[in-house]
């Protein structure tokens, strides 16, 4: 049935060089577990990058894509489906939401809030309301609007004028916000935890703050919870647990489980803006991603399994403040639920991909956030058993840095 022999040399030879991937290739996963094509195992700390919530292949998850794939994959926008209005309405019954347009990613999510708060400025207020507030390493997407909303401009710098109006602010800084947010503003996009930029919490009083300025000036608040959603915090969406509601929220990651689908929701109101034909996509609320996000969503927004987040969260921070007694690495450990960044002291300063690589050589996947965090975004069912083997293979690694950091200065 294989008709090419590949390993991760091929990667090489065949893909465009914007990844560089890990030396092993996994094969197969399950829960928390994942397999490579030698047969080794990892304990996997990474769930994809927050996506895959409830771990590898879980049952539940493979049934509805067989069923559902047996049934209708893809049948295009010039019709409806009955699982992507079943989706809808979950969605809308557990959050601010009455209104939902699917895509497949976040940055396409993102994509969707932007045009449609330019839309509403524009239509509501007039042409001169455009201006986008965001973030200093904020995160939204790849796309050539949503690298520029985004605070890193190392990924919108080389690829010629980038679209206007758009300004960023530091993250946390409720002075500077208010004296940003005026009558040309037209939305505000943030993360309520900021997640690539190195899992750094935002403060209720900002955002708080953001929802004010926004008010006072007629413009929209749009809250970045592709990475954040889902239960990852402990809460089904972040914005729950920060006593602030956004006019527009983007979802994705989690939201799948690993089939690619992502969301925005939004108010009856602002919605009305964007009419037929105004925007659109081709596989966005297709029957079959949307069966598994019922799915996934069904299963994360049990109020057990976000209790479960919360402990694994806490179980997590303990054994990095152990760790740290014994080797001295964090400056800070951040975050809430499973999304948890651990920042590397001066000593260790820009080092954080070696824990991943020592790591990854002793059976645990782990992520960046930066060059000087460790990113911690696991299943949020991850078994206590794996939690524990998975610090011991740690443990381990982090041995393995940190001797041939004291070997090569004892040298
Ligand atoms: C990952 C991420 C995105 C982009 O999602 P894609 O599915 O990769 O397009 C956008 N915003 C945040 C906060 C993210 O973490």
């Amino acid at each position: 049935m294989n008709d090419f022999a590949v390993n991760r040399q091929t990667f090489d030879e065949v893909m465009v060089p914007v990844f560089s991937p890990a030396s092993f290739v996994p094969a197969r996963g399950e829960g928390s577990r994942v397999w490579d094509t030698e047969g080794r195992d990892y304990v996997d700390f990474t769930g994809g990058i927050a996506v895959t919530g409830l771990g590898h292949c879980h049952p539940e998850l493979v049934r509805v894509l067989r069923e559902q794939g047996e049934t209708l994959w893809h049948i295009s926008n010039a019709y409806t489906n009955e699982p992507v209005l079943r989706l809808a309405k979950r969605l809308e019954s557990l959050t601010f939401a009455d209104r939902a347009f699917f895509a497949n990613s976040g940055a396409e999510a993102n994509e969707a809030a932007l045009k449609l708060a330019r839309r509403v400025a524009i239509e509501r207020h007039g042409p001169e309301k455009i201006e986008i507030v965001s973030f200093k390493q904020s995160f939204h997407g790849r796309t050539f609007f949503t690298v520029s909303v985004g605070g890193q401009p190392k990924y919108a710098e080389g690829f010629g004028p980038v679209p206007a109006g758009i300004e960023h602010l530091p993250y946390n800084d409720i002075e500077a916000a208010r004296a940003a947010i005026g009558p040309k503003t037209c939305a505000v996009i943030v993360e309520p935890m900021q997640g690539e930029g190195g899992v750094v919490p935002g403060d209720p009083a900002f955002l708080r703050a953001l929802r004010e300025a926004c008010d006072a000036h007629g413009a929209l608040l749009i809250f970045d919870e592709v990475q954040t959603g889902v239960g990852r915090t402990g809460f089904f969406y972040a914005y729950m647990d920060t006593g602030v509601t956004p006019d527009i929220l983007t979802t994705a990651k989690s939201l799948g489980n690993g089939f690619p689908i992502g969301a925005m929701l939004t108010t009856k109101d602002i919605a009305a803006h964007f009419k037929v034909g105004v925007h659109g996509t081709t596989y966005g609320g297709n029957p079959l991603g949307a069966a598994i996000a019922d799915k996934v969503v069904e299963l994360v927004s049990d109020p057990a399994l976000l209790e479960g987040v919360k402990q694994r969260g806490e179980q997590i921070r303990a054994k990095l403040a152990e760790l740290n007694q014994r080797f001295n690495l964090f400056k800070e450990v951040r975050g809430k639920g499973l999304l948890i960044g651990a920042e590397l002291t001066a000593a260790y300063e820009g080092r954080a991909k070696d824990f991943v690589n020592a790591a990854a050589a002793h059976g645990a996947m782990l992520l960046i956030a930066g060059p000087n965090v460790l990113r911690f975004a696991p299943s949020l069912v991850i078994p206590e058993a794996d939690l524990d083997e998975g610090f011991t293979r740690l443990t381990k690694a982090i041995e393995a840095v940190v001797g041939a950091a004291a070997d090569a200065q004892a040298r």
